[in-house]
C-alpha cells in the first residue's frame, strides 16, 4: 500500500517537493489541491508538472476514504459510512476492463471467450459506452467516490482488439482525449496479431501493448491458441522489438499458467531466452478456473519457481493478482455464464 498525502503538512510537502528533485512551491501546490481543492486523485493535480505527478504516483496516494452508505435524516442531518482509504482495492486507481468484440475468433483453449465463438465487432461507442458505464455502476455501489471516476483501461475482455483494429483505435482516442484517461493508463492486450502490432507500432502511442504468449515453444503455442498459428513466437517477439524501437514504450508479455502445461521450469527457460536482449516485462496470471476446460491452476510453488527462473535471467516480473474468483471474473466467464445459467465449458 502506497503512503497517503493525506496528513503531511505544507511544510511537509514543501520538504516532500525537494526530495524528489522539485521546487519547494510545488509542495504548497500540492497542499492545495488536497486541502483547499479537495482532489481524491493525483492526476488530477493540475498545475503541476507531469513528471512530478509522475514521482509522486510511485510511492503516494492522496488517500481520500469512500463513502460507502449515507443515511439521511428529515431533519437534515446525515450520517455518512466511510470507508478508509487503507483497504480500499487499489485506492485512487479504478480499472475498468473492456471488450472489443462479442466472442472471439481466436478460441484459446482455456478461454470461456474463445470456447464460444464469434459473433460480432463492437463499435467504437460500444467500447467507450463500457468505460462510462463501469464507473456510473461503480459509483450506485459505491465501490467509487461520487466524484470519482475510471482511472484506468484495460482492453482484456473479450475479443482480440487487433483483429477489430479501426474501432479499437478510435475507442482508444476517445477515452484518451474525451474521457480524459492518460494514454498510459491504457493498455491494449492481443493475442499476437502481428501484422496488428505493426499497424500499432506505426500509431506512436504512449499506451501498453500486452501480448499474451502462454508459451514458450510453438508447438505448445499452437495448441493452446490454435487460431492465431500464423506468427511464430519469434515473429511474435520481433513485432514487439519493433514496438518497442518506435515507440519507447516496454512491452508486456502475459503468459497464463495451466497447471502441468505451461508451468515448468524449462519453460521459463524457454520463454526466458524468447525474450532475451528485449525491453519488456512479464506478467504472470495463473489460471482462473474455467470449469471442463480440463486445465487447473498450478500449485503457488510452481508459479514461485517459473517466476524466480525469469526473475534469474534478468526479466522484471509481475504476478497478476486472484481477484473477482467467484464471481466469473476472467474474461468471458459471465457471458458464458448468462448464456448457459453456468459457467460451464461443456455446456454449448
Ligand atoms: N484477446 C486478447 C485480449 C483479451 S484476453 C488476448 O488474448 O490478449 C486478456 C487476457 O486474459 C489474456 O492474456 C488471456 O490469455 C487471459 N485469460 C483468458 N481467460 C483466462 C482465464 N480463464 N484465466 C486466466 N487468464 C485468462
Ligand atoms: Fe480470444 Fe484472448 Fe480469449 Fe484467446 S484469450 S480466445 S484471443 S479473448
Amino acid at each position: 500500500m502506497k503512503n497517503l498525502l493525506l496528513g503531511l503538512s505544507t511544510a511537509e510537502l514543501k520538504l516532500l517537493a525537494k526530495e524528489l528533485g522539485e521546487k519547494e512551491f510545488r509542495g504548497k501546490q500540492v497542499s492545495d489541491w488536497l486541502y483547499r481543492q479537495g482532489r481524491r486523485e493525483i492526476s488530477g493535480m493540475a498545475t503541476l508538472p507531469v513528471a512530478l505527478k509522475a514521482k509522486l504516483e510511485e510511492g503516494y496516494q492522496v488517500g481520500r476514504s469512500l463513502v460507502k452508505k449515507i443515511s439521511k435524516s428529515k431533519d437534515g442531518t446525515f450520517k455518512l459510512l466511510l470507508q478508509p482509504a487503507y483497504g480500499v482495492p487499489y485506492a485512487g486507481r479504478f480499472s475498468c476492463c473492456v471488450s472489443t468484440q462479442v466472442g472471439c475468433p481466436i478460441g484459446c483453449a482455456f478461454c470461456a471467450t474463445g470456447a464460444g465463438g464469434f459473433k460480432r465487432n463492437l463499435s467504437a461507442g460500444e467500447i467507450v459506452d463500457q468505460v462510462l458505464t463501469v464507473g456510473e455502476a461503480a459509483i450506485k455501489e459505491k465501490l467509487l467516490a461520487a466524484d470519482g471516476r475510471v482511472s484506468h483501461v484495460v482492453f482484456m475482455g473479450m475479443g482480440e482488439p487487433l483483429l477489430n483494429y479501426d474501432a479499437t483505435l478510435a475507442a482508444v482516442h476517445l477515452i484518451n482525449g474525451e474521457l480524459a484517461i492518460g494514454m498510459r493508463n491504457i493498455t491494449v492486450s492481443t493475442i499476437g496479431y502481428v501484422p496488428g502490432i505493426y499497424r500499432l507500432a506505426g500509431e506512436d502511442l504512449q499506451l501498453t501493448l500486452a501480448v499474451s504468449l502462454h508459451a514458450a515453444d510453438d508447438a505448445l503455442r499452437r495448441k493452446l491458441v490454435p487460431g492465431m498459428t500464423r506468427y511464430t513466437l519469434q515473429e511474435i517477439a520481433d513485432a514487439c522489438k519493433h514496438y518497442f524501437r518506435e515507440t519507447g514504450r516496454r512491452v508486456t508479455f502475459e503468459y497464463c499458467l495451466l497447471k502441468g502445461v505451461n508451468d515448468g521450469q524449462a519453460d521459463a527457460a524457454k520463454l526466458a531466452l524468447l525474450l532475451q536482449g528485449l525491453n519488456c516485462h512479464v506478467n504472470l496470471i495463473p489460471f482462473n478456473s474455467v470449469k471442463g476446460s480440463g486445465f487447473y491452476p498450478p500449485e503457488t510453488f510452481r508459479v514461485t519457481n517459473f517466476r524466480r527462473v525469469l526473475e534469474e535471467a534478468g526479466i522484471t516480473v509481475t504476478q497478476r493478482e486472484q481477484r473477482g474468483e467467484g464471481i466469473e471474473a476472467a474474461c468471458g466467464q459471465l457471458r458464458r455464464q448468462a448464456l448457459t445459467g453456468q459457467g460451464d465449458l461443456r455446456i454449448k
